[in-house]
């Protein structure tokens, strides 16, 4: 029995379902690890750079002293290559926990702080929008700080929005992707943060460079756009958005990124945020010293420069959401044209597949917890793992 009360906001919090790891479901199932595959959490197939593994193996033996908490070296290259100071970046144990600086930075949790600015050049609200938006009702009727985010968003955000007792406004997804305009009108005076995924995750879905451009203009100074780019690598013609970072025109825009997925690094949790320095040294006094460890700068710094191991993981990506696409639209089952590294497709019982292709060997993930019961993410392989998957996927449903 606990004698003692924790945060309130514990109480409801959501808690993040991750993919299930190899080894846990080996041992389930009583099979060996290496008869398993895993395309649930949107990894990157290909392994880590080897560039990024022969750095880390010179940089173990340093492992007794404490990493620079200023990643020097790491931001002048990230700085260089992205033509911006090292003042424009911050560094995060893995690009999640960019997500919780947010938190911290702009929900302080009290009801009636609402924003500083109320009422600059908010959107003109389209009749009936606002009918439609959700909004969490546990602290619906508080006067609480807003945080707007879309349908079908990554699961981190409602969780951290709850984590610092703010109310989630979520705004109905067009066709499983974002709806800017509808999330424009969704800001209120109370709204501090809107995320925005591109793409976005789980449903692979991305918003037009011209659509962005247009929302980023019109989304009001005082909020905060939380641009989540995790997947940006993997599309064609990315909006850049760098030249408004470093003409300082969007004081309000924090970009975030990670070496998880194109640079295969995602056990080594390291991701960054790119923004005005203002804000960024505000999020610098969140950021604990040694939140970066010294492998993963180094193993981060190495990988910067594979371009061909990002050539090779985006051409194998390009090759498996083709393959997937085209097999899932022989088999007639509804999948989202994706532009990540995954792609999600409608397969009736989503929980019952997932189950049963784990079984077999092949970890998916479900989609519950998303609202999306009948259907599965499916990440993508190496070739090989593609057709096993699929192989076991029409065996299950047919
Ligand atoms: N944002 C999105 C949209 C994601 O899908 C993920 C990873 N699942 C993250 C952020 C976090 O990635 P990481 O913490 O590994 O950088």
């Amino acid at each position: 029995m606990r004698t003692f009360s924790t945060n309130p906001a514990l109480i409801n919090l959501p808690v993040y379902h991750p993919g299930r790891p190899i080894e846990e479901v080996a041992r389930e199932l009583g099979i060996p690890a290496d008869s398993i595959i895993k395309l649930a959490s949107n990894e990157n197939p290909l392994g880590p750079s080897r560039r990024a593994l022969a750095a880390m193996r010179k940089a173990l033996a340093q492992a007794n002293l404490y990493p620079d908490g200023n990643a020097f070296h790491l931001k002048q290259r990230l700085a260089a290559k992205l033509g911006l100071k090292p003042e424009h970046l911050i560094l995060g144990n893995g690009s999640n926990e960019i997500l919780e600086f947010l938190g911290h930075a702009l929900l302080d949790g009290s009801p009636q702080s609402a924003n500083p600015k109320p009422g600059v050049a908010f959107a003109s609200e389209p009749p009936g929008a606002a009918a439609q938006v959700e909004v969490d009702m546990a602290n619906s009727s508080s006067g609480a700080q807003e945080v707007v985010v879309s349908e079908y968003c990554f699961a981190v955000y409602p969780i951290v929005t709850a984590l610092f007792n703010a109310r989630l406004v979520t705004v109905p997804a067009r066709n499983f992707g974002h709806d800017l305009g509808a999330m424009l009108a969704a800001i209120t005076a109370r709204t501090r943060l809107i995320f925005v995924a591109n793409p976005n995750n789980p449903t692979g879905t991305a918003v037009s460079a011209e659509e962005l451009a247009r929302f980023i203009g019109s989304v009001p100074p005082n909020v905060v756009i939380g641009l989540d780019e995790a997947y940006i690598e993997f599309l064609d013609k990315p909006l850049d958005l760098l030249p408004e970072i470093r003409s300082g025109a969007r004081p309000n825009l924090l970009l975030m990124r990670t070496f998880s997925k194109i640079y295969g690094l995602a056990g080594l949790r390291i991701g960054y945020g790119i923004g005005n320095p203002d804000f960024i040294s505000a999020l610098e006094k969140i950021r604990q010293p040694f939140n970066v460890n010294s492998l993963s700068q180094t193993a981060a710094l190495a990988a910067l420069d594979d371009d061909e191991h990002v050539r090779k993981t985006r051409a194998n990506n390009f090759a498996g959401l083709d393959f997937f696409a085209a097999a899932f639209r022989e088999l007639k089952l509804e999948f989202v044209p994706s532009h990540a590294n995954f792609v999600l497709v409608r397969v009736g019982d989503g929980a019952k597949v997932f189950e049963a292709m784990q079984r077999q060997g092949v970890i998916v993930r479900p989609m519950g917890g998303y609202q999306l019961p009948e259907w599965v993410r499916i990440s993508i392989g190496t070739p090989a793992e593609n057709q096993r998957c699929l192989n076991v996927l029409k065996e299950i449903l047919h």
